[in-house]
């Protein structure tokens, strides 16, 4: 009898205080909606640390998870194509969070690149979160629907959003001020596929890559022999690896135009390693890799 009161007891506060069930679509949005939710939420990512979300394919245990949520928080411009197929099989009822709904939309650059890619990925970017700017704009949507599923939390979730968004300021400072003092003929570098526009657009910086917008696209010989070409006229300084995508063809073309390794990037994944735990670590080991093979 003593022991079943003590049990309740204990259970009380914790029933009182349940967090808001979330899922996040992968590894990047999941860290930013812990920043802003802290420990009134218990977020779930469907695409973990270093795995590729271009080709997710949901299993039935992730369905399960979508359909016990109460908020869905994905990116936005067609990153998650899977997204709506998905949340008509989980039934899902509750609100779905587009972090990237207030970002102005890059359009794709280099059309050519991606002529074997069978994906409609439309005309817009989706990689938006390479530009901490539009990340505090992430921070601002993902607060606002966490708000409406927990109108109790809401000012707290509006000041971890500020919090936050000044450590993106500050990032983004630093990484303006670090890029500014490289020579523009030396902000060149070659990766995997095309993640890194929006970085690329606000620090004028030049990437080439073989593999086109989506990891799911196909280089063409003919599109490769063209990149080798661009890569030596252009004196690309270094090639970089990305922690979710194959290395071979980067390998080998790194190899034929005669570039440097220049380390690993981190695209559309967090990373097991260490070097990309959260979002803030992932952006500023990105620019560190950028500005040591530029320098
Ligand atoms: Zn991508």
């Amino acid at each position: 009898m003593r022991k079943l009161f003590v049990a309740a007891l204990l259970l009380t506060p914790a029933l009182a205080m349940a967090k808001v069930p979330v899922v996040a679509s992968f590894s990047i949005v999941a860290d930013i909606t812990r920043e802003i939710g802290g420990d009134k939420v218990e977020v779930l990512s469907l695409v973990g640390a270093d795995q590729d979300a271009h080709v997710f394919q949901p299993s039935p245990a992730d369905v399960r998870k979508l359909a016990s949520a109460k908020v869905f928080v994905v990116s936005g411009l067609g990153f998650e194509g899977w997204m709506p197929r998905m949340t008509r099989a989980a039934g899902f009822k509750g609100l779905t969070v587009v972090a990237a709904a207030r970002v102005k939309p890059l359009a794709v650059q280099e059309e050519g690149h991606h002529e074997n890619d069978g994906h409609d990925h439309g005309s817009v970017d989706p990689h938006a979160w390479h530009n901490p700017q539009n990340v505090m704009l992430y921070a601002d949507a993902i607060a606002a629907g966490l708000a409406k599923a927990d109108p109790a939390s809401a000012d707290e979730f509006r000041q971890r959003a500020a919090a936050y968004k000044g450590k993106l300021k500050e990032l983004d400072a630093w990484a303006a001020q670090q890029f500014a003092s490289v020579p523009a003929a030396r902000r060149k570098v070659l990766t995997s596929h095309e993640a890194f526009g929006y970085l690329a657009a606000r620090y004028q910086i030049r990437f080439l890559a073989p593999q086109g917008i989506s990891t799911e696209a196909e280089a063409s010989a003919k599109a490769v022999a063209r990149l080798i070409q661009q890569v030596k006229k252009e004196q690309v300084k270094a090639v970089f690896f990305e922690n979710m995508a194959d290395k071979r063809l980067l390998q080998q073309l790194g190899k034929e135009a005669g570039v440097n390794p220049g380390g690993k990037l981190y695209a559309d994944a967090l990373s097991s390693d260490g070097k990309a735990g959260s979002y803030l670590q992932l952006f500023r080991s990105n620019v560190t890799s950028l500005l040591g093979a530029m320098r």
